[in-house]
């Protein structure tokens, strides 16, 4: 009897832990779905819906295709609902979540009725005025938070100088987003609807999230067929299956990429195994972090009233840019103790980091 009781605690204890390791091995890819807007920010009006309701249905839709076909993904949306989510919440659910992808979903709107078309945005620094416009009007939404101002480190969505510092910036995901942002386009184009391309702007919901990410321009609700097409359910279904495509592209690149990684260790001979052990450690060497100040179009002399005092700023120049830097260490905290120290003087800098 006794030894009964123990076989079937033991039994039970092992579906239990080999449920928990099997369910810990499928789910090991997390992508969340972020659908624009929602509640008291409706995004871009049409004539017949709303972008915040266009943007919700893409995005369950393309979770629920996801869903169906990869049992290995976990799905999170930063809404399912029709409520108000500030921006930085968005980015703190992909980051708490250790997101692997994170895809914002967005309708566009224009002052011509006769524009039309889909874009997919990776964060960078705009090159046209167009795209800074699609930025500035996407991350308005910030003002309707309370505390945007300190938040956000007073960065101003309506002003030009606060983009500037999407000009510095680099991502560490830039390739692998824009990876994904081509695919989108190029399934957009098969499916029939007009590609405008991948585009480059400073999208603060980009910005804050630690992953690869995109933000799509679904089309134009301001242009009367399109805005029906984003109003029917078959024209939501068809936009979220090109995105789950794209999507599927650059999972099937992200398992590959993953199996490489964790064979690289196993090489036989030696002169594999030092060619691959310089790869490896290059891929280690250290960041350097600095403070962006600023980024300007002329040189300032060194004693110039921009640095408000401070001494020891570097300048490098990146394209037509000198962009102002501040202090210089491999540690992290260190320089987030540093930045805190000179916010006040500087509200618009920010962290640098670079593996030169
Ligand atoms: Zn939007």
């Amino acid at each position: 009897m006794k030894s009964n009781t123990i076989k079937l605690s033991l039994t039970l204890l092992f579906f239990l832990l080999s449920s928990f390791f099997l369910s810990a091995i499928n789910q090991q890819f997390t992508i969340v779905i972020d659908a624009g807007h929602g509640g008291k920010d409706p995004g871009a009006i049409g004539k017949i819906t709303k972008e915040k309701h266009i943007n919700l249905a893409v995005a369950l839709a393309l979770g629920r295709q996801i869903k169906r076909n990869h049992k290995d993904v976990k799905i999170i949306y930063t809404r399912t609902k029709d409520v108000f989510i500030p921006l930085h919440k968005r980015a703190a659910i992909a980051n708490r979540n250790h997101a692997d992808l994170f895809i914002s979903i967005h309708t566009n709107a224009a002052s011509s009725r006769k524009v039309r078309g889909t874009e997919t945005y990776t964060l960078g620094q705009h090159r046209t005025k167009k795209n800074l416009d699609v930025a500035m009007r996407e991350n308005a939404v910030i003002t309707l938070e309370n505390d945007y101002k300190k938040r956000y480190h007073n960065f101003d969505p309506h002003s030009v100088d606060s983009y500037i510092m999407f000009n510095l910036m680099q991502d560490r995901y830039i390739d692998n987003s824009i990876y994904l942002a081509t695919h989108i386009q190029k399934e957009f184009r098969k499916a029939g609807r007009r590609n405008l391309g991948v585009r480059q702007a400073g999208f603060v919901v980009l910005y804050r999230s630690a992953c690869p990410s995109v933000l799509v321009e679904l089309g134009f609700i301001t242009n009367r067929s399109e805005e029906r097409f984003l109003k029917s359910t078959a024209g939501r279904n068809k936009l979220a299956n090109v995105i789950y495509k794209a999507f599927v592209k650059y999972k099937k690149r992200y398992d590959k990429k993953s199996k490489t990684t964790k064979n690289i260790p196993i090489v036989s001979t030696k002169q594999k195994s030092t060619r691959k052990t310089s790869r490896k450690n290059s891929k280690h060497k250290k960041t350097t972090y600095r403070i962006q100040l600023f980024a300007v179009k002329r040189k300032l002399p060194r004693n110039s009233k921009a640095f408000k005092g401070l001494k020891n700023i570097s300048v490098h120049k990146t394209g037509s840019y000198y962009k102002y830097t501040y202090g210089k260490t491999t540690s992290y905290s260190e320089i987030t103790k540093l930045k805190k120290k000179i916010i006040k003087k500087f509200p618009h800098s920010i962290i640098v980091g670079s593996k030169k």
